[in-house]
C-alpha cells in the first residue's frame, strides 16, 4: 500500500462508542461507524431508531453523551484530559465541523429570499464572504443542482425538489468535505424524489464523502458503498447493500426490509 492510499483509508469519520441519552431514554448505545474519503453511507432503520440522532451527533446539532466522534482526524466537541473529557468552545466546535454540510427533511428555506439569496446569506454571514463573491458562488451552485433559470424565485415559487436542491445548494456553497443528509427526499412528493436523488447521485460520483439517512432503499443499493441498519440505537447490521440487502440472519432487519422489497 503506498503512502497515499494508507493516508486515504483513514476515516474522515470516526465514530467510537457513542452513546446519547436524553434524559433517562438511551437513544444511542455504543455506536461504531467508520466512514472514509469519497464513501457513501447509507443509513437505514425504523422510525424512532436513532438514525436522525446519529447525524445530528455526527454533526454536533446534539451533544453526545460518551464516546468519541472524529472529524478528518479530530475529535469533535471535547477534549480529552487525563481520560476525561471537557465540552470545548463553541468557537473550537465551529471550527471541526465546518466542512461538514447539512441537508434536512424540512428544507429549512428563509421564506422571504430569492434561491440565490438562500445560497448566498451563509456564505456572507458565517464566511464573511464579500456579497459579489458570494452571489458568483451560489449562482455556480445553483448551476449544478440544474436550477439555473429560477435564482431569481423565492421558495413558495418552488416545487418541494427545486426547494430540496436549493438546500443541497447551499449546504454545497460553503465547500464542504462532507455532506450529511438526513432524509432528503421523505418530504417530497413521489414525482419530485428522483431529481433530488440524481444530484445525490452526481454528487456521489465527484467524490464527495456523504452519510445519507434515507428510506430509498434503491439509491442505497446503487449507491451506497456501505449501507448500516439502526435499530433502537444500535448498529443491527452493516456491510455492502448486497451484504445488508441479502442478510436474513438478523430477523429484525428481515422484518424491515420486507416493507420496501
Ligand atoms: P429516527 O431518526 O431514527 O426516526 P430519532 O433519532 O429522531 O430517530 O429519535 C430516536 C429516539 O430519540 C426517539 O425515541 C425520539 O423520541 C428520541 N429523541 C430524539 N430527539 C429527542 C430530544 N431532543 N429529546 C428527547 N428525546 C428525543
Ligand atoms: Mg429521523
Amino acid at each position: 500500500m503506498n503512502v497515499k492510499t494508507s493516508l486515504d483509508a483513514r476515516p474522515i469519520i470516526d465514530v467510537r462508542g457513542v452513546w446519547k441519552r436524553f434524559g433517562p431514554a438511551e437513544v444511542l448505545r455504543g455506536i461504531d461507524l467508520a466512514i472514509r474519503k469519497s464513501e457513501v453511507t447509507c443509513i437505514i432503520g425504523p422510525s424512532g431508531s436513532g438514525k436522525s440522532t446519529l447525524l445530528r451527533c455526527i454533526a454536533f446539532l446534539e451533544e453526545y453523551s460518551e464516546g468519541e466522534i472524529y472529524i478528518e482526524g479530530e475529535l469533535l466537541g471535547f477534549a480529552l484530559e487525563g481520560g476525561r473529557r471537557r465540552r470545548v468552545s463553541d468557537a473550537e466546535v465551529a471550527r471541526v465541523r465546518r466542512n461538514i454540510g447539512f441537508v434536512f427533511q424540512q428544507f429549512n428555506l428563509w421564506p422571504h429570499m430569492t434561491a440565490l439569496e438562500n445560497v448566498a446569506m451563509p456564505l456572507k454571514l458565517a464566511r464573511g464572504i464579500p456579497r459579489e463573491d458570494a452571489t458568483k458562488r451560489a449562482r455556480a451552485m445553483l448551476d449544478k443542482v440544474g436550477l439555473t433559470n429560477r435564482a431569481e424565485a423565492y421558495p413558495s415559487q418552488l416545487s418541494g425538489g427545486q426547494q430540496q436542491r436549493v438546500g443541497i445548494a447551499r449546504a454545497l456553497a460553503m465547500e464542504p468535505h462532507i455532506m450529511l443528509f438526513d432524509e432528503p427526499t421523505s418530504a417530497l412528493d413521489p414525482e419530485l424524489v428522483g431529481e433530488v436523488l440524481q444530484v445525490m447521485r452526481d454528487l456521489a460520483a465527484e467524490g464527495m464523502t456523504m452519510a445519507v439517512v434515507t428510506h430509498e432503499m434503491g439509491f442505497a443499493a446503487q449507491v451506497a458503498d456501505t449501507v448500516v441498519f439502526i435499530d433502537h440505537g444500535v448498529i443491527g447490521a452493516s456491510g455492502s447493500p448486497e451484504q445488508v440487502f441479502r442478510r436474513d440472519e438478523n430477523p429484525r432487519l428481515r422484518q424491515f426490509l420486507q416493507n420496501y422489497f
